[in-house]
């Protein structure tokens, strides 16, 4: 496959396969590797009107030596085993879901992007509701597929940091709703702050929690970090906050380091300017610097004082991590898994 993998951006693109299950009757079929990235649905498929549905995220690396890498995948795994549970839909049992990652990864081995031009194979499992179900039910059928598309390093020369804002007229997730689980309604309801901040020339948003405005919960699509100035990793304790494996990886990284972690709540108010780095986590980028955060309803900005690089700690804590998604570093905590 010869592609310009320096410059790929993070677009969908076909590949060689998906790979598609099918649950009826109480079980998973055996799955298929299909071509034609398209499925076949019937018009009153509950994903389409009632929104059942949850995906995944993440990557697979090709290292120096030419291995294939998974990064956590039984972390996802169980994720969207939680996403099944809170939206009603069969869940895929951990190892049929590790099997059809490693599956579809092999299947699409031109496609994983050379080492050395920080470009992956992002790996996006997908779950609906594909039974047709027009009174308001869980569907009977389900369908679990898994695509793979290579997409390019964010940021080409080093981290860069952005301008986040807080869209106070609307909320991401409700306290008791499913901002806990990666469904994809959730990214509906967000995408018109999305918008609104991406329109003002912000290229994250950050949501304060929905019942008081008052705490910091997360960004659109990815997890909160703050550097406290004595060096602390603060990140916020909320049950309305999607609970990153990126962020629950670069806080073992930290405890590697030494660099003490709390997972707490965060006054926005009392504590956004007590932060000496400011950062957004997510599969996609790792870690994205944030050097000012803007009150759209207030007219307050809140400047980090990193400037347009990243902050010393998160660049610690980002060359740690990625070296070992990379194969770079010892995978001391089981975090890989390395094709043969
Ligand atoms: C997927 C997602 C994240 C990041 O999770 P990772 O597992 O680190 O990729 C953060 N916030 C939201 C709302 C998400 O959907």
């Amino acid at each position: 496959m010869e592609l310009d993998w320096s410059n790929l951006t993070f677009s969908y693109r076909p590949t060689s396969c998906h790979v598609e299950y099918h649950w009826k009757d109480g079980r998973w079929d055996e799955g298929e590797l299909k071509e034609k990235p398209f499925v076949t649905l019937s018009i009153a498929a509950e994903c389409l009107h009632y929104g059942q549905a949850a995906f995944e995220g993440l990557k697979a690396y090709r290292g120096e030596d030419g291995k294939i890498r998974i990064f956590r995948m039984e972390m996802n795994a169980r994720r969207l085993i939680q996403s099944a549970r809170r939206s009603c839909m069969a869940p895929v049992p951990e190892e049929l879901f590790c099997q059809a990652v490693e599956r579809v990864v092999r299947a699409n081995e031109e496609w994983i992007p050379p080492y050395g031009t920080g470009a992956t194979l992002y790996i996006r499992p997908l779950l609906f509701g594909s039974g047709p179900q027009i009174g308001v039910a869980p569907a009977s059928e389900y369908t679990f597929i898994v695509l793979v598309v290579p997409v390019g390093a964010y940021y080409k020369g080093g981290l860069q940091a952005v301008r986040a804002c807080i869209v106070d007229e609307y909320d991401r997730a409700a306290p008791r709703g499913t901002g806990n689980v990666k469904m994809a309604g959730n990214y509906a309801a967000s995408l018109l702050s999305h918008e609104m901040a991406k329109e003002k020339g912000f290229a994250v948003d950050l949501y304060l929690d929905a019942a008081e405005h008052k705490y910091v919960e997360e960004f659109g699509s990815s997890n909160f970090i703050g550097i406290t100035h004595d060096g602390r990793y603060v990140t916020p304790a909320s049950p309305s906050v999607l609970p990153s494996i990126t962020n629950n990886g670069l806080q073992q990284v930290a405890k590697d380091l030494g660099i003490p972690v709390e997972v707490r709540p965060i006054d926005f108010e009392k504590e956004i300017g007590t932060f000496a780095e400011v950062a957004a986590c997510g599969t996609a980028v790792v870690i994205t610097p944030v050097k000012e955060i803007v009150r759209l309803s207030t007219g307050e900005a809140f400047s980090i004082g990193t400037g347009d690089g990243c902050g010393p700690v998160c660049q610690r804590l980002y060359d740690a991590y990625t070296a070992i998604q990379w194969g770079k570093a010892p995978d001391t905590h089981g975090w890989l898994k390395v094709l043969d």
